[in-house]
């Protein structure tokens, strides 16, 4: 056998995957690259190494031609593409002819980058790869790209095969890791034996003992949750049913449809640092992303669906952003497990019937702003409601008639006291107040521990226009007001988060509505430009 082949070979046997610089070694082996200066988008001439590279890129896009017409059937312009880099390559139209036909790739990123869960996308952009192969040869064989990893490789850059890779690997993998990491190497298996053919190799197999070992250690497929619920779905996904919400439909420019938004809590008490692997179980923050998102339901429908999730941090890699528990790897792609979820007959109407008949009645404290609350009291169903004071812009309403739906921030009550301990006190009365953002949140509970009425209080900041390090007023100021000596001062600014020209201090932040108004006219009066976030309301 051919070295090459045979070291190509034991690798994907061991690891499942064809790495770059083997892919790359696979290309040496067809001929040399026929130089060219650096970033010169010139053609090169079809000479027998560009032309097999060629056939190779033009093979994997059509395997995966297919993922793409499931994914988009109207648009054509991929096969388009496939046939048109065929012709070019059996002589029957020109370069410039087939370069004409390369102006889809933006239209292509972008479907990417909005549809990026989806394989359909990453088919596309191995088919306009091909054409690029076919004019210009791989451009990751270039001198340049000789000690590159697959690390190194931005998505944008990558190959066709690799593009074809990930389309094929995530198509009907029902989002199940185990079955994603099989289709993978059975994809590698099989553009070796196309690339070993190019090499002369006619007869070349991928040893199917091989492909058997590697599925023997990946993890077992889950059955589908034979009822259809919104918390069998949840657990299908490896989470557990938090709420949902409907948003009415926008008609302004982007016409969204209206669209029911799942929240999926993905608890766990460590998560698994991806550098070290050791177990990382300190908390930075709770996170939500978006993991399914324009899905179109019966009816005209969309469904979004979001992750909530604690995010830790590893003490020996602070760089490392996002840490989130084990179960949020269950499922290695949405799209494909809510593909499989719904696949047999009624049970897409099953789900909507769900999402229709289960909306609760609920509040997710979140961004909103206590003027929010006051003037939607009523819409967002909250009794026995009203201001407690208005010159603190304080507001109290009851919450039993929407338990147990009451959220912070995506969380249940217990979820944000466990996970954000720093920002819960308990005060004298028995009551809980909870510090966010802009506001602050009293919590009054029953006999039995519920929740029973809640009281908002608008925490207010002032903003500072312009460097405070570099303002030769503020250190006084802040002393004065804050009863600090002016070195702790000089301390805080060092504390600042910026927006957009505007500062915001440690010392002049979680401060009530007359305090923000006194600080405000002193710093004034000694020549600091600043503001009150969020805005005053009017008395
Ligand atoms: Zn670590």
């Amino acid at each position: 056998m051919i070295p090459i082949l045979e070291q190509v070979e034991k690798e994907i046997a061991e690891t499942g995957v064809l790495s770059f610089p083997s892919r790359r070694k696979l290309w040496e082996a067809m001929g040399s690259l026929e130089p060219r200066e650096r970033d010169f988008g010139t053609f090169r001439s079809l000479t027998e190494p560009l032309k097999k590279r060629a056939e190779l890129a033009l093979a994997c896009a059509q395997k995966v031609s297919r993922i793409w017409c499931a994914f988009d059937s109207e648009d054509k312009r991929p096969q388009r593409l496939v046939k048109r880099t065929r012709a070019y390559l059996d002589g029957k139209i020109s370069a410039e002819a087939l370069n004409t036909e390369s102006g889809v790739i933006d239209d292509f990123v972008d479907i990417a980058d909005n549809k990026g869960d989806d394989s359909g996308p990453a088919a596309a952009l191995a088919a306009w790869g091909a054409l690029v192969v076919a004019l210009e040869d791989e451009s990751l064989l270039e001198p340049w790209c000789a000690d590159a990893v697959d690390s190194d490789l931005d998505p944008y850059d990558w190959d066709t095969a690799k593009n074809a890779a990930m389309a094929w690997r995530d198509a009907d993998s029902e989002g199940n890791p185990g079955k994603r990491a099989v289709r993978e190497i059975k994809f590698w298996a099989w553009y070796l034996k196309e690339a070993a053919k190019l090499l002369g190799a006619e007869n070349y197999r991928f040893p199917p003992k091989y492909i058997r070992a590697f599925q023997e250690k990946q993890s077992p497929t889950r059955p589908v949750p034979e009822e259809v619920t919104l918390e069998s779905f949840a657990e299908y996904m490896g989470g557990s049913y938090q709420f949902h919400t409907y948003t009415e439909p926008r008609k302004c420019y982007d016409k969204t449809p209206g669209t029911y938004k799942v929240h999926l809590w993905f608890g766990g008490d460590h998560g698994v640092c991806p550098v070290c692997h050791k177990a990382a179980d300190e908390v930075t923050s709770v996170f939500a992303d978006c993991c399914l998102w324009e899905v179109p339901l019966p009816g005209g429908r969309a469904l979004e669906v979001n992750r909530v999730m604690p995010n830790f941090r590893c003490p020996d890699h602070p760089e490392v952003q996002f840490i989130f528990p084990p179960s949020t790897e269950l499922v290695s792609n949405y799209n494909s497990a809510l593909k499989h979820y719904w696949k047999a007959p009624g049970r897409k109407q099953a789900f909507l019937e769900q999402l229709e008949s289960r909306l609760p009645r609920m509040l997710n404290i979140q961004a909103m702003s206590v003027e929010y609350i006051a003037r939607h009291w009523e819409e967002l169903h909250l009794t026995n409601a009203g201001w407690t004071d208005r010159e603190l812009e304080q507001f109290s309403f009851d919450v039993d008639q929407i338990l147990p739906n009451l959220f912070l921030h995506n969380c249940t009550l217990e979820q944000y006291f466990r996970y954000h301990p720093d920002q819960v006190r308990w005060l004298e009365d028995g009551s809980i107040e909870v510090e966010f953002s802009r506001i602050w949140i009293q919590i009054w509970m029953d006999e039995s521990g519920q929740p029973k009425r809640i009281m908002l209080t608008t925490r207010f900041s002032i903003w500072v226009e312009g460097k405070p390090s570099k303002n030769p007023f503020l250190p006084g100021l802040l002393a004065k007001l804050r009863g600090i000596t002016l070195e702790q001062a000089k301390e805080s600014l060092q504390t600042v988060r910026t927006s957009s020209g505007e500062y915001e201090i440690e010392p002049l932040s979680g401060l009530t509505r007359p305090e923000a108004i006194r600080f405000q006219s002193t710093l004034e009066a000694g020549g600091v430009v600043c503001r009150i976030l969020p805005p005053l309301m009017e008395q």
